[in-house]
This record gives structure tokens, sequence and C-alpha cells, in this order.
């Protein structure tokens, strides 16, 4: 794995291009029957929505020299680009179903598509995810994944669904990606082997899919949404569409376990405010303790309680005596 590699010449031009045409049917499209009922090849994919579910929907765009290096390994992207996407899905509690790809690439450079295609695919046919159509076009490297997914009406976890006296709960560990960002960044030092391991949870996001719908049926949980900006500003979005504050145990954050091994301020700081993280934030009524409990054993995801809903507004930090911090954090804006 070489992050901060430039491409070799071969990957910017290469001579024996393939055409638009050729590189779909070579590289995304699957002779395998799927759920749709038309697949890639037509000028719309076709979907039969399961009866009496809703359909949750999301985008995101990953654009190199903002979301990755130049260079990135095309396997790692391929997962993470679709991981992104899933991780949303997750947080609506929702069941992926199907996925289009829309490709802006320098060059049809087969040894990039082979490594992209196949992180795609292999976490596309862990989640049980077909991707049905897309768009592909010259031009500096963009790739932008829209996402189909299916849930019962009414068990959708909402932003503006915690209610005062809800328990706060993460999903999974917190601040690895930003350690490892800090790494390559050069605001610290770590070892190669602790580098490497952070920089692991950066590019092979997991996201929480089985979690998310066991935290849907019932429902378990009321709020939910997936950390990519940093707890912090991520949970303000809920406090907002709520209209409700929170108490936040920054000590009670899990840490990587990299980061776990750091001294408390940066734990502190790239638990709260990491970014990256693609962990779940949810809310749930204290009479559901055990519920999240057995939905994170069910779904084989580690569940942290981290603080409560208030009706008091704005978001309070506290140590694990319950005493103030004052960490000066913010969530990651693109634009500031
Ligand atoms: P149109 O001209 O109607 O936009 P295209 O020629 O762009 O269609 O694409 C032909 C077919 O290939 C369509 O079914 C489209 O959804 C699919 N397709 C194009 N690019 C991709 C891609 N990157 N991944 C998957 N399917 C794609
Ligand atoms: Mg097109």
């Amino acid at each position: 794995m070489n992050l901060t590699r430039q491409p070799s010449p071969a990957a910017v031009y290469n001579p024996r291009m393939l055409s638009e045409f050729d590189l779909i049917k070579q590289f995304f499209r699957r002779d395998r029957p799927g759920r749709a009922t038309l697949g890639i090849g037509d000028d719309c994919a076709l979907l039969t929505p399961t009866p009496g579910r809703q359909l949750a929907i999301s985008s995101d765009m990953l654009v190199e020299d903002r979301h990755f290096f130049a260079g990135a390994d095309p396997f790692m992207l391929g997962h993470k680009a679709l991981a992104v996407n899933l991780s949303d899905l997750a947080a609506m509690g929702a069941q992926p179903v199907a996925f289009t790809l829309a490709l802006a690439l320098p060059a049809a450079d087969p040894a990039w598509l082979d490594g992209f295609s196949r992180g795609l695919f292999a976490l596309a046919d862990a989640c049980g995810c077909e991707l049905v159509g897309g768009d592909t076009t010259r031009g500096p490297l963009n790739i932008c994944i829209t996402v189909f997914g299916e849930l019962v009406p009414g068990h959708a976890l909402r932003r503006d669904a915690a209610r005062v006296g809800d328990d706060i709960w993460i999903s999974g560990t917190l601040g690895d990606a930003r350690l490892a960002l800090a790494g390559y960044w050069k605001e610290l030092a770590l070892s190669p082997d602790d580098q490497q391991a952070a920089a692991q949870r950066m590019h092979l996001p997991s996201p929480r899919v089985a979690l998310g719908l066991a935290l849907a049926a019932q429902p378990v949980a009321h709020a939910a949404l997936d950390i990519s900006d940093g707890l912090v500003g991520d949970l303000g979005h809920i406090l907002a569409a709520s209209r409700v504050g929170a108490t936040l145990d920054v000590d009670a954050l899990p840490a990587g376990p990299v980061l776990a091994r750091q001294d408390r301020g940066l734990r502190r700081r790239f638990t709260a405010a990491g970014g990256d993280d693609y962990e779940l934030c949810f809310t749930a009524p204290v009479a559901n303790r055990e519920k999240v409990l057995e939905a994170g054993r069910a779904s084989g995801t580690a569940v942290t309680r981290v603080g409560k809903i208030d009706a008091e507004p704005g978001l309070r930090l506290v140590d694990s005596d319950g005493a103030a911090l004052d960490l000066r954090l913010s969530g990651w804006d693109h634009f500031s």
C-alpha cells in the first residue's frame, strides 16, 4: 500500500485505450442474475420495489485531492466509494438493494479499473447491493455513487427523532482515521505499523449495515446518523433537527486501537472530532438499553453508551467525572 505515490505514467496514458462501452462491459457489467428487473445496458435500470417498503436514496461523491490522495490504491478507492454510501443507508436503517456509479476518469487504465472494480464488488457482494447503471466520462478522477435501499415505512432512523432523556450511543471505535491523516500530514510521528493499522480505518471503513438494520427493526433506536465529519459536528445535526441538547462524556468515547495508545489530549480530540470514521451515532430510550446491546451482539458490532439527550439546547462536553471540558472542537467543513 502506497498512498502518496503519484500515478505511474501508464496509469495516466495508456495507448491501448478501451472504449467507453468496452470498459463498462469488461469491468462493471456482470453476467449473473441480480435483483434488478433490468440492469446495465439500457437507458434506465428497472427495479421492482418490495411491496410495502419505502425507498431510501443517497449519493456521495469522492473527489481526488479532496477525499483521497492522487495515486490512491484503486482497490481501496472502490471499497471506500461504496462504503461511504452504504454507511448512509446503515444510518437510516435501510437494507441495501442497488447502486449506480458515475465515474470521471483521466484515462481508461485497465490495471486501475481492475483494482477499483474488485474493491467495489467485494463490498457490494458482501452487502447484497447490485450495480445497476451509471455514467462514464473522461475527466479528473471523480467517483459518485447513488445507493438505493429499502425499509419499513415509519422505521427510518431520522435525525429529527431524538427525544429528551435518550441515551447517545456510538458503534465501533473513533479517531484512527484522523490519526492516520495526522501521520500523513506529519502532525505527529507514528511507527510504520501503527500508521498502517490506522490507515486501514481511513481507507477501508466498514459500513455498519447490519447494526443499522437491527436498530431500525421494532425500532430499537430513535435518531441516527453516520459520523463522516467528526462526532461533535455530526451530533450537532441530530440536536438541531430534533431541537434538543446533549451531554457527551468525552472520556467514554471508544478510541480506535492505535489512538487508544496515544495521550489523553489527542484521544479526546480525535475521538470527539476526528472525521472519516463512518461509525453510527444514534439515540435510544433508556428502556431499550438491553435491546441496543442485543442489536450490537447480533450484528457483531461493538456499541458504547457515551451521553444523553437533554432539554437544554447546546452540546456539553464533560470528562469521566462529569466536569465540563472546553476542547474547542468543530466538525469538518469543506468550505471553511
Ligand atoms: P446513456 O447514453 O443513455 O447515458 P450510456 O451510454 O452512458 O447511456 O451507458 C450505457 C449503459 O451503461 C447504461 O445502462 C448505463 O447505466 C451503464 N453505465 C455507464 N457507465 C457505467 C458505470 N460506470 N457503471 C455501471 N454502469 C454504467
Ligand atoms: Mg450516459
